[in-house]
């Protein structure tokens, strides 16, 4: 006969032994796309995308003094295939554009990008034929961070609103899970 499970008691951190069930152990209910959005949220990996002077604020944000791994965001990475996050410093040159596309598609899903400093987000001071007027013409932006340059605490407030937004949107990637049907043995199927 089955077993049926009455009381379910999750232990805490501080509750080493897991075999021995006690009464009593903090308990969370919640859903797991809430979770993910949380775990997505709280280890964000930026894309380094330095362009112009906006990079040398970008770098301080990682700096004793910012820390911005008080947010879980101080893994940098050099391959798109590690990062979830591109922040785009600095003014974008028509020239780069298709790079940084190409750069783009290769981060895997789900992914977000920043716009830092008045450059990457209007073209900035330069309104002229080499200069991208808007990074958003180029790859979707979640959060544009204004100032020339902004300082390291507009970059990391930026990325707590991106925390923000991606805490308050639920996880796509389990939308396309189906309930499969299993039709019920019957004993003629064991037969
Ligand atoms: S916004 Fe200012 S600091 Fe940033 S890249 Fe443009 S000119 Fe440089």
């Amino acid at each position: 006969m089955p077993k049926k499970i009455e009381t379910v008691v999750l232990h805490d951190s501080s509750t080493p032994i897991l075999g021995d069930i006690q009464k009593g152990g903090n308990v969370v209910v919640t859903t797991v796309e809430t979770l993910l959005s949380q775990a997505r949220a709280n280890a964000l990996w930026p894309l380094t995308f330095g362009l112009a002077c906006c990079a040398i604020e970008m770098m301080s944000t990682v700096a004793a003094r910012f820390d911005l791994s008080r947010f879980g965001s101080e893994a940098f990475r050099a391959t798109p295939r590690q990062a979830d996050v591109m922040i785009i410093a600095g003014r974008l040159s028509k020239k780069m554009a298709p790079v940084l596309r190409q750069i783009y598609d290769q981060m895997p899903e789900p992914k977000w990008v920043i716009s830092m400093g008045a450059c990457a987000s209007s073209g900035g001071v330069y309104n002229n034929y080499a200069i991208v007027q808007g990074a958003d013409q180029v790859v979707p932006v979640d959060v544009y961070v204004p100032g020339c340059p902004p300082n390291p605490d507009a970059l990391i407030y930026a990325v707590m609103k991106l925390q923000e937004k991606i805490k308050r949107k639920k996880a796509t990637s389990f939308s396309d899970l189906r309930i499969i049907e299993v039709a019920p043995r019957t004993l003629e199927d064991s037969a």
